[in-house]
This record gives C-alpha cells, sequence and structure tokens, in this order.
C-alpha cells in the first residue's frame, strides 16, 4: 500500500512538472530536476531531435539518429566536461536508439543508466547508483508519453509564438514603410498631410496657429551629378539627423521629394505673431545646421538652402494649400537668393498667376512666329569680325526690349523651351546658309547658338543639330553651341557625351557666362571645348575693379594653360577693352564694338567688316 502511495506520488510530481507553463527549456528543466529528486538519481540527460538549424523539433515516424543531439544533463557538467562530450553516455544513447525498445538499461562501472524514448522527440537517460524498481520504471511509460505530448505543445506554442512576433513585425514594417521615406526614414509626404490635416483642425478648435516650413537644398543636383548619388544619398540622410535634431517630438520632419524638407510645428499657441517668432527662431537653427560642413569620405561639402513658410489656420486653405503656399515662399526665397525663412503672401500666387499667363503668351509667340533673332558680332585683336552669337528676341511691341533672361526660364520650367530652342537651331542654321552664300570675310569664323539645360537633356538633342545642319546645308565647322558654366556642371555627363559628339562632326563648343559656376579643374581638362567667355560681370569697369581684373586674369590664364581662347563678354567701353588687350585676352564681344542687330543690319555689318579687311 505504501508503495503504491509512493508511486503514485512520484507519477502526481512528475506530471506537474510537465504540465507547468509552455516554454520548452522551462519545463525540460523542471521535469529533469524533480526526476532527479523524486527517482534517487545521480545525473539525468536529455537527447532531443533537431532540425537542420539547431532547433528542437517533433519528428513523426522514424528518426534518423543523427539528429539526436545531447540537450540538457544536470548537473551540467562531469568531472568538469561538457556531457555533450561524453562518449559512454553518447554511445547509451544511440544504442538505445537503435534497440527501438521504451526502455533500456546498462551497467557500467558500477552505475545504472536507465534510459527512455520520449515517443516523437528524443531519449531521457537516468544515472543512479541501484536501478529503478520495475514497478516505477512501467509507471514511468505514460508519464513519459505525457511528457513528449508536453514537449510537443511547447514545440508548437513556440512556433505559433514565432510565426506572431514574425507576422507583427512585417505589419510594422509594412506600416513604418507607409509612412516613412526609404532613404532617410523621415516621415514621407502622406504622413505629413495627415499629420497637417489634424493639426490645421485642432489649431481651428483651439483658437490656436501652427506652421509649415518648406526647405530646398540649393544646387544640390549639382552634388549629384557631379560626386554620385552615393554622396547625395549620404548628405541627405545627414540633412535629415541635423533636421531632427533640431526638432521637438511634437513636431512632424518629413522629406517632402528629392532635395525638399518640410518641418511641421503643430502647435505654436494662440498668438499669430509669437507663432511667427518662433517659426524665425527655427529657421535660424535650420540655417546653421545646413549649412554646417558635410564631411563624405574625405571630402568635405557646404550646403545652403532656401526656406520659405506658411501659418495657418488660413480661411478656406486645405492642406494642400498651406503646402503649396509654403512652396511658393520658398521658391521667393530661392530667386531672391535669401538666407532667412519667407513668409507666403498673397503676392507670391499673384505672380504665379502670372507665370501662366506668361507661358500661354510664350505659347502663342511660337506658334504665332513671334520670335526673330538677333546678332552680336565678335571681334579679335584687330577688330576684325570673328563670328556673332544669336541672341533670341521676341518680336511684339510689349516684349521686344525684354531679355530671354526673363523668358528663358519660364521656358525652361516648361516643356516650352525644346520647342523654342529647336526654332533657335533651325532659324539660326537657316541664316547661318544665307550668311555663308552672301561671302563672309576670312576672319569670320564661328557663329555661336546658345543651349538650355533642358535641351542638352534631351535624349536626341545631337540628332536635332544634325538634322539642322543637314536641312539647311551650312558648313558645320562655322557653328559653335554655347552652354553657360552653369548648366554644364549640373549636366556635365550629358554635356561631355554632346560636345564629344559636336567635335566629331566639326561644331565646337564654348563655356558661356565663365565664372559664375564652380567648374572643377578636371572637369575642365577633360572637356574638349575651344572657347571660354568671361561672363559679362567680371569685365565691367575692369580697368579700374582691382577684384574683376584679377579673376580676368585668372581665366585668362587658365585659358593658355587648358589650351582654349578666351572672349570678353559685354565689353561697353574703350577703358575696358584696353585693359582686357593689357592682360592677353584677344576676343571680344559687347556694346562698344556693337549691340545685338537684326539680321539684315547684321549682314551688312558683316559685309561693310569685310570690305574694310579686303
Ligand atoms: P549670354 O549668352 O551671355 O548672351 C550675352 C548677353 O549679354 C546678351 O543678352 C547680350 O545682349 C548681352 N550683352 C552683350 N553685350 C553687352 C554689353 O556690352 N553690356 C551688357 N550689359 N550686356 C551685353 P540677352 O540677349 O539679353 O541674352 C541674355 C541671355 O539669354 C544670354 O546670355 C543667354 O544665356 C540667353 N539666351 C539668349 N538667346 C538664347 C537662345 O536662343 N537660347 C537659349 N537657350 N538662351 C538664350
Ligand atoms: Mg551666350
Ligand atoms: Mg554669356
Amino acid at each position: 500500500m505504501k508503495r503504491a502511495l509512493q508511486i503514485i506520488s512520484i507519477q502526481h510530481e512528475l506530471a506537474m512538472s510537465i504540465g507547468n507553463g509552455l516554454d520548452l527549456d522551462e519545463m525540460l528543466h523542471s521535469f529533469i530536476r524533480v526526476s532527479i529528486a523524486r527517482l534517487d538519481l545521480s545525473s539525468a540527460h536529455l537527447f532531443l531531435y533537431r532540425d537542420d538549424s539547431g532547433e528542437p523539433v517533433h519528428i513523426v515516424g522514424q528518426a534518423n539518429s543523427d539528429k539526436l543531439v545531447h540537450y540538457l544533463s544536470i548537473p551540467l557538467r562531469f568531472l568538469g566536461k561538457p556531457w555533450a562530450e561524453n562518449k559512454v553516455l553518447a554511445d547509451i544513447v544511440k544504442r538505445h536508439f537503435e534497440s527501438n525498445e521504451f526502455s533500456s538499461v546498462v551497467h557500467i562501472d558500477g552505475k545504472f543508466y536507465q534510459s527512455f524514448s520520449i515517443p516523437g522527440h528524443g531519449v531521457i537517460v537516468f544515472e543512479s547508483i541501484t536501478e529503478i524498481e520495475l514497478t516505477i520504471q512501467k509507471s514511468l511509460q505514460p508519464i513519459l508519453k505525457k511528457f513528449s505530448l508536453s514537449c510537443y505543445a511547447c514545440l508548437a506554442h513556440q512556433s505559433l509564438a514565432k510565426e506572431m512576433a514574425a507576422r507583427r513585425l512585417a505589419e510594422n514594417t509594412i506600416a513604418h514603410q507607409a509612412a516613412h521615406d526609404e532613404l532617410t526614414q523621415l516621415y514621407n509626404r502622406r504622413t505629413l498631410t495627415e499629420n497637417l490635416k489634424k493639426s490645421i483642425a485642432y489649431c481651428l478648435e483651439n483658437n490656436k496657429f501652427g506652421a509649415l516650413i518648406f526647405i530646398d537644398l540649393n544646387q544640390f543636383k549639382s552634388i549629384n551629378d557631379v560626386m554620385g548619388h552615393d554622396v547625395g544619398d549620404k548628405i541627405l540622410k545627414e540633412v535629415a539627423d541635423r533636421l531632427i535634431s533640431i526638432t521637438r517630438g511634437k513636431d512632424t520632419v518629413a522629406r517632402f521629394g528629392g532635395d525638399e524638407f518640410i518641418i511641421l510645428l503643430p502647435d505654436l499657441g494662440e498668438y499669430e505673431q509669437v507663432a511667427e517668432q518662433i517659426v524665425n527662431r527655427t529657421a535660424i537653427r535650420i540655417l546653421d545646421i545646413i549649412e554646417g560642413p558635410f564631411s563624405i569620405g574625405d571630402l568635405v561639402y557646404n550646403l545652403s538652402c532656401s526656406m520659405g513658410y506658411e501659418i495657418f489656420p488660413v480661411a478656406n486653405s486645405s492642406s494642400c494649400d498651406v503646402i503649396k503656399h509654403a512652396d511658393l515662399a520658398m521658391y521667393e526665397a530661392k530667386m531672391l537668393r535669401q538666407r532667412v525663412a519667407i513668409r507666403y503672401a498673397e503676392s507670391m500666387s499673384e505672380k504665379l498667376n502670372m507665370r501662366s499667363v506668361y507661358v500661354a503668351e510664350l505659347k502663342n509667340a511660337l506658334k504665332n512666329n513671334e520670335f526673330v533673332l538677333y546678332y552680336q558680332p565678335q571681334y579679335d585683336f584687330e577688330h576684325q569680325i570673328i563670328g556673332a552669337e544669336a541672341l533670341l528676341r521676341w518680336n511684339n511691341p510689349k516684349r521686344l526690349q525684354e531679355s530671354p533672361d526673363v523668358y528663358i526660364p519660364i521656358a525652361e520650367d516648361s516643356e516650352l523651351i525644346l520647342a523654342i530652342g529647336d526654332w533657335v537651331l533651325h532659324e539660326s542654321c537657316r541664316q547661318l546658309k544665307i550668311l555663308q552664300e552672301a561671302g563672309l570675310p576670312d576672319s569670320f569664323k564661328k557663329l555661336s547658338i546658345n543651349v538650355s539645360a533642358k535641351q542638352l537633356g534631351q535624349e536626341n538633342f545631337f540628332e536635332n543639330i544634325c538634322r539642322a545642319i543637314k536641312t539647311s546645308g551650312v558648313n558645320a565647322g562655322q557653328m559653335t553651341i554655347e552652354i553657360t558654366e552653369n548648366i554644364l556642371i549640373s549636366r556635365i555627363q550629358d554635356a561631355m557625351n554632346l560636345i564629344t559628339q559636336l567635335n566629331d562632326i566639326g561644331v565646337d563648343c564654348a563655356i558661356d557666362d565663365f565664372g559664375t559656376g564652380y567648374s572643377s579643374l578636371t572637369y575642365l581638362r577633360r572637356l574638349p571645348s575651344n572657347l571660354i567667355k568671361i561672363d559679362r560681370n567680371f569685365v565691367r569697369d575692369i580697368h579700374k575693379d582691382e577684384e574683376n581684373r584679377s579673376i580676368a586674369k585668372m581665366i585668362i590664364a587658365l585659358g593658355e594653360n587648358l589650351d582654349m581662347d578666351i572672349l570678353a563678354e559685354g565689353v561697353e567701353s574703350q577703358e575696358e577693352l584696353q585693359c582686357l588687350k593689357d592682360l592677353g585676352c584677344t576676343q571680344y564681344q559687347g556694346f562698344y564694338f556693337s549691340h545685338p542687330l537684326p539680321f539684315d543690319q547684321f549682314v551688312a555689318l558683316a559685309k561693310s567688316r569685310y570690305l574694310e579687311a579686303s
């Protein structure tokens, strides 16, 4: 009776230890500890089946003994060595596995090793000085079956928990991706718009003000184009981190697009003036961090930015309007090259409307053939005509005096520039043909044509030039394409390709407005360009202006080194001309010689020069 009670008590305690919790490790430890105590063991060892990744598994059907691996022993070590390295034990387990029996016993060195199968999971080995009684051994069979079930339940639970964690992680990742910009991990446009909507509603309800600051990096495209997207991406990430560092948790910092960032300040209190002060203080901090040097690799980059903002709520303005307003204000700041944030004003929208009217007028001008080309002659050291530059004019009483500097950038913003550029190309070739046939003086070498950034990026631009040359039948050797230094740097690869192709057919290339950009010497050396045109800003008052004189001197020296000709633009006086001659510049263009002239007048002038020269 006493014996029966003892067995029931052992069974009960072992069963309790396996019913506990669903953590496999915890359950196994608890079961083995109770086994050792209740069965009077000196040690106990567990060998479990594992999958290829080493995780315990439940195996249905016949298992492979290689899958059986030492999992746990208590005590942990034997004579200072881990049980996993114990050959005797490993051998016992192997033999038990091969015997296919539920239990087996071996007696080695005065110790009994009693092994039991845990169906579907492995083998457990009990080590004791005395053999476990047969009745107790038998009573262990149902317990170990239950133990096996418990192992299975733990594994199933763990894999479910793992799957749920993985799913939760995937859901979180998807939610994060939907709300964030991939590169910078800032909020994206969508989240910004949602937060802005909430913030506008909150301000309306609570009579408060909020603000949205639109930030655009200046000249970022040049860095991207010249240094590559890797550098560009690193700078954008750094900008993002810096913006986060100066904002508070409730602000929304978002990347709106390429190099555009937005900061939403959702609650700036009840007074508009105070809100405005906070925005201005924030803008100063933004400027500070953006203008701080960026070290990427071995190089240091300096950036600047333009900022515009809008304070909300504004009557009848949606979240889209607020963003549009801040964007327009930013654009204004960029145009005015302001280093402070500019607040949106209604006049900016009016300007935008005027711009669209302007674009419509430009379209009509093209359709109604209102464009003409004027020609400004270029001269050499002996005042012989050496060429001319074709300059666009809008033959409309309202616009004739307007410089293309005004409407070319507007046309650039729309695709119109391509059609205008194409017209310029064909018209200049047509007129060059007339000039060639009229008999140009020998000194006349080249007609220059200006091209815009968009044209340079046009896929078939080179083919367009070839077509214009072919249709007009001009001598390609008498053509030069002018690319401003700024466009050249921002589209260096396009420019290099084009210039090389043009050179092959005999067309030259000039770098226009030189000195206003930041060309690197490395690029200049590689450019197969023949002429550098000193920007007229450095020619103005050159005889009096020390700084201009030294810049011009440097450009002339650069030209000599790179074997390029130098032409000075905007020469207006005898003094300027003399000074340029003294500095070694041998080609000139400017009002001192002639204003740009309508074609007929230019032909007459070119011919008279021819007569003079002969
Ligand atoms: P640019 O290529 O640097 O052309 C020279 C500009 O300087 C012309 O202005 C010319 O009239 C002006 N200029 C010439 N001599 C003097 C002078 O002595 N003093 C002063 N103050 N100015 C002088 P314009 O015709 O107003 O053209 C302005 C810019 O518009 C051009 O600068 C060029 O970048 C662009 N442009 C002109 N025509 C075209 C064209 O057909 N296509 C493209 N893409 N751009 C053009
Ligand atoms: Mg030019
Ligand atoms: Mg120029």
